[in-house]
């Protein structure tokens, strides 16, 4: 049986799935990830200073405006369209199979993909706030700013993105809320990411079922716990799995 079938059929017996995904579920709607060939670690020479260092607490707190020239550049990519492993999880929560999608990507394409229990590990792009009042603004209103540096209507406070910057804490909820739903389920599918990246990949040692399927192009240091590896494109073995399931 191919590893896809394989998939195919466990997704049929389960009815408590949970999906932790990253950045490598958005790259064939083309959205860069970070550490692909074509990541954004690999675009240094471009760059002022490394991505890590600038999606810092401190490095915004004192640059902000270059902060939001990589940021808008490399982060913002409102026209980008769910792709087919965004769809398939949307219609498995529909069904009632899958219960969270636990992601740590911030581009809102699972709910665009009309996914609605999506647990946003490191915040979205879709929020912002000012620091300041913490009135909210939408990513249609950050895009229309005509400052490198948005500020709040209201009292001119910096508007931050509701995005978790390296040395800032996760939401305690949120976290919470996740580990919850890896520890009920019955099938961990882990896609697109690197599970590098913590404490949010260390969630996936929470699971205690029988069945966790690994979707990743590259090598992760988890792959030998994996009763399941499929190397291919998540959106295309997402998608051909998907049809697998209604012709089943
Ligand atoms: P990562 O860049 O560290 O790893 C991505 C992994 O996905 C890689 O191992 C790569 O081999 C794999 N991959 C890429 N395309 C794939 C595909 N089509 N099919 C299967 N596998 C594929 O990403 P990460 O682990 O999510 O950690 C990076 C951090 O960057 C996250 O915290 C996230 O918040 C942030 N980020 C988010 C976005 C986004 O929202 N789309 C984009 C870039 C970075």
């Amino acid at each position: 049986m191919k590893p896809e079938e394989r998939l195919a059929e466990w997704i049929g017996e389960s009815r408590n799935i949970v999906f932790f995904g990253g950045a490598g579920t958005s790259t064939e709607s083309g959205i860069p990830d970070f550490r692909s060939a074509a990541g954004l670690y690999r675009q240094e020479e471009e760059l002022p200073y490394p991505p890590e260092v600038m999606l810092s607490r401190t490095f915004f707190m004192e640059h902000a405006d270059v902060f939001f020239d990589f940021y808008r550049s490399k982060m913002l990519h409102p026209a980008a369209e769910p792709n087919g492993c965004h769809r398939l999880l949307a219609e498995l929560e529909t069904s009632g199979r899958l219960k969270a999608v636990v992601t740590q990507n911030i581009d809102g394409l699972h709910q665009k993909a009309g996914s609605s229990r999506v647990l946003e590990l490191h915040g979205s792009v879709h929020r912002n706030y000012c620091m300041k009042c913490s009135r909210f603004y939408s990513l249609e209103q950050m895009m229309a700013a005509e400052d490198t540096v948005p500020r709040c209507k209201d009292d001119d406070g910096i508007i931050k993105p509701d995005v978790v910057l390296y040395e800032e804490s996760l939401n305690q909820e949120t976290l919470y809320r996740s580990i919850e739903a890896i520890s009920q389920a019955d099938l961990l599918m882990i896609g697109g990411t690197s599970l590098t990246v913590h404490p949010a990949a260390s969630l996936i040692t929470y699971f205690q079922g029988a069945r966790t399927v690994l979707l990743n192009a590259d090598p992760t240091p988890y792959d030998s716990r994996a009763n399941l590896l499929i190397t291919e494109p998540i959106g295309e073995v997402m998608e051909r799995v998907g049809m697998m399931l209604s012709l089943g």
